[in-house]
């Protein structure tokens, strides 16, 4: 009969994850890390990477998951991938977790890296044509715009602040609001205000993005008027919220705050032996080398945890 029940699962197979699994399967941890797919999250259908260390001239997102997850198995790491929790009790010093189809894994320790999603528009074009155009991370590829014309949409701290930074490389930024009042905090909108390459267009929705092996314009739509125009860009952020993947996190249980996993400095949650990290915690800055991160301390709370529950 197959190994249900683990010292420590890792729940999800990013780069949270998976750094959290090099630490616990390098510390001879009897660790599993279940994945519901593949590894790599939100990495793997990222392009290009420029701003993880250690790679001078930038890395694939596929590559940098490809040695990630290659570095952790050397060391011992088992992975489970197409395992879908869909729930977990985690009530008792056995945590437990629900599979799809029936079925249950058990650990003693749960790290809770399910990551997260950008919140998507939904319109003709946006999805052929993300990474040929279409982005959801102004940190990350904002530095690819240079000297292009770019649309951000949204209205909240997210757009503004990153469309703001944007018009480093950017020739010009324009950022589509679908209401007539910005989301944003004064001070950022102030901000944008100020800059002369920030044009806002308010009141307006994108409809479609155009676009065969590249962006090379938005329609838009006055909600007011219900005009239709088209707008000449190469580059479309669309900064319209994040969603966090907590379907299967019990919210009775576990504190969250929007969604997303409150931790205190060492990734512990408010049950004790949870942690989380990554994109699924409750914080201001979401990208791979702060999760690298916070999989590395998560593994020594970890750890800890272990040593002084009480066996059995
Ligand atoms: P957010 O505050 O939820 O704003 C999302 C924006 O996208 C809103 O303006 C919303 O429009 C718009 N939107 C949502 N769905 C849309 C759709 N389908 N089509 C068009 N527009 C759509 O998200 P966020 O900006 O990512 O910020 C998330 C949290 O992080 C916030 O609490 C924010 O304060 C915080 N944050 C803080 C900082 C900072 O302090 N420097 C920086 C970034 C983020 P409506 O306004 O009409 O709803």
């Amino acid at each position: 009969m197959a190994k249900t029940d683990y010292s420590l699962i890792i729940l999800g197979g990013g780069p949270a994850g998976l750094t959290a699994g090099l630490y616990a399967s390098r510390a001879r941890v009897d660790t599993l890390l279940v994945e519901k797919g593949v590894p790599g999250g939100q990495v793997l259908v990222t392009d290009w990477i420029d701003n993880y260390p250690g790679f001078p001239d930038g890395i694939a997102g596929y590559e940098l998951i490809e040695k990630m997850t290659a570095q952790a198995q050397r060391f011992g790491l088992q992975i489970k991938n197409g395992t879908n929790v869909q729930g977990m009790d985690l009530s008792g010093p056995s945590k437990k977790l629900f599979l799809e189809g029936g079925g249950e894994l058990s650990c003693k320790a749960l790290i809770i890296a399910t990551g997260a999603r950008p919140r998507s528009l939904g319109v003709p074009g946006e999805k052929e044509l993300t990474g040929k155009g279409v982005s959801y991370c102004a940190t990350c590829d904002g530095p690819f715009y240079r000297g292009l014309d770019i649309v951000v949409i949204g209205g909240g701290d997210t757009a503004v602040q990153e469309g703001i930074h944007i018009t480093k490389f950017a020739h010009q930024v324009t950022i589509v609001h679908r209401r007539d009042e910005l989301r944003a905090t004064e001070v950022i909108q102030e901000q944008a205000f100020a800059n002369p390459k920030v044009n806002f267009v308010c009141s307006t929705i994108v409809v479609a993005i155009d676009g065969d092996s590249e962006v090379v314009g938005v329609k838009l739509q006055n909600i007011q008027s219900q005009a239709e125009t088209s707008m000449v860009v190469q580059g479309v952020f669309v900064l319209i919220g994040t969603i966090p993947n907590n379907e299967m996190l019990p919210s009775d249980q576990l504190h969250m705050e929007d969604g997303f996993v409150v931790t205190d400095s060492e990734m512990r949650t408010n049950v004790p032996g949870v942690m989380a990290i990554g994109d699924i915690r409750s914080k201001a800055v979401r990208q791979v080398v702060n999760a690298a991160g916070e999989g590395a301390v998560a593994t020594q709370a970890a750890l800890h945890y272990l040593q002084s529950a009480p066996k059995g």
